[in-house]
């Protein structure tokens, strides 16, 4: 066993209940993207009296945790913090208090282990060496949270982290935990397109340019993207979710709007959808006699979470030793993260997991019927992980990737060569 799992090992117990108090707390009391001012005070004066120095309000609401424990490569541990502007369904006794907001992505959660794995990273400072920063995110399901962050970064005097560490709790059994080299989050794309026509009487249709028309010849020519410009073998998916024109049967409106949601796995496919959209948009414009070109607005853009190969096997290997048959390889997921953002703007490597939150039972009886789809997941209004063990698994997951930096050469060996 690694020396902080260790150290979590001897100490998980006395530290349980702190814990999950603060997580129904959170639970009960969620807030939106951005404005995730109570969780965020909770997080940092939590960290800051465990003797973290701490940077409030980086990137809006954004906390990070210094902590400097000799030589030895910088850390970074993330978790997000925001909650999705839906309804609770999950009868739970610390069901979300606020109308119209819930935790149901398990964000929760990930505050939760990263205070405790941030307390026994200082309690056990003998057993590491080198800099942790712990990492609060807000914003993450706007995809403007990672951003925000690293806009703030370099003029609060911050590091920048040698390696970026991230989990989320996803349908899995509960205890395991799973990772792939390479992509394992696609990109996501969500934009809004406005189709300029000309207004008229219905009865008058010379008169006008029917953006009615001209949107529904745009969705369908849209869907020959990924099924005529994307190969086989490359998974891609883009969904038109709205369209909206008109508000009367005889009259042809001026424009129309279109939002659509694109995910894909490669860097190359998603540069080529994007352009394609662009030329399908404008072509039909063309095609109808628009009086100007589309408008396009990107309503998110979450780049492609795509794990760094060697990273990922010195963290793999760490996790082999401290769960044995517990931990597997992924596939990759089409959910998106804009957790890569801090990797990809200091160009150092990342690595983010996933660790399991349903019920072991539950989840094996699931498989062998083949309804695990049918397990509410994030997002769902019911999605509702159980804290035992799940709680102690996320810990003892993010502690052990982090010691594959900062105890090399100690415990199970599970730093490649010993180098930090
Ligand atoms: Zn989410
Ligand atoms: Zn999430």
């Amino acid at each position: 066993m690694n020396p902080l799992s260790q150290a979590l090992e001897s100490r998980f117990d006395a530290m349980a209940d702190e814990l999950l108090a603060v997580y129904e707390d959170l639970h009960r009391n969620p807030e939106l993207s951005m404005q995730e001012q109570r969780t965020a005070k909770i997080a940092a004066d939590y960290i800051e009296k465990l003797g973290y120095q701490v940077h409030r309000e980086i990137g809006v609401t954004g906390v990070v945790g210094v902590l400097r424990n000799g030589d030895g490569p910088t850390v970074l541990l993330r978790g997000d913090m925001d909650a999705l502007p839906m309804d609770e369904e999950t009868g739970l006794p610390y069901s979300s208090q606020v109308p119209g907001v819930a935790h149901t992505c398990g964000h929760d959660l990930h505050v939760a282990w990263l205070m405790g794995a941030a307390r026994v990273l200082i309690e056990a400072r003998e057993a590491w060496s080198g800099t942790v920063l712990v990492v609060f995110q807000p914003g993450e399901e706007t995809a403007e949270g990672a951003r925000a962050m690293v806009a703030d970064w370099d003029q609060a005097g911050l590091p920048h982290a040698d390696v970026v560490l991230g989990q989320h709790v996803m349908v899995g059994a509960a205890g395991t935990v799973s990772y792939r080299p390479g992509v394992i989050l696609s990109a996501g794309d969500s934009i809004e397109v406005t189709l300029f026509g000309r207004g008229a009487h219905g009865s008058q249709p010379q008169n006008s340019v029917d953006p009615v028309v001209m949107a529904a010849a745009t969705v369908l020519r849209l869907q020959t993207i990924v099924s005529r410009e994307v190969a086989p073998q490359d998974a891609a998916v883009l969904t038109v979710g709205s369209l909206l024109a008109g508000t009367k049967e005889n009259i042809i409106p001026e424009q129309a709007t279109i939002k659509l949601n694109m995910r894909t796995y490669d860097e190359g496919v998603r540069d080529h959808m994007l352009g394609a959209v662009q030329r399908v948009c404008c072509a039909e414009a063309h095609a109808s006699a628009a009086p100007k070109d589309p408008a396009f607005t990107t309503l998110s853009s979450y780049p492609l979470t795509d794990n760094d190969h060697e990273a990922t096997a010195r963290v793999a290997d760490a996790f082999r030793a401290q769960f044995g048959d517990r931990v597997y390889e992924s596939k990759p997921s089409a959910a998106s993260e804009d957790f890569s953002i801090f990797g990809r703007t200091w160009k150092v490597p990342y690595v983010f997991w996933f660790v399991g939150g349903t019920d072991p039972e539950t989840y094996a009886k699931a498989q062998a019927e083949d309804t695990v789809k049918d397990i509410p997941s994030n997002h769902s209004p019911r999605f509702a992980p159980v804290l035992d063990p799940t709680l102690k698994t996320g810990l003892q997951s993010m502690l052990t990737a982090a010691s594959a930096w900062l105890c090399p050469g100690q415990g199970d060996g599970s730093a490649q060569g010993g180098e930090a």
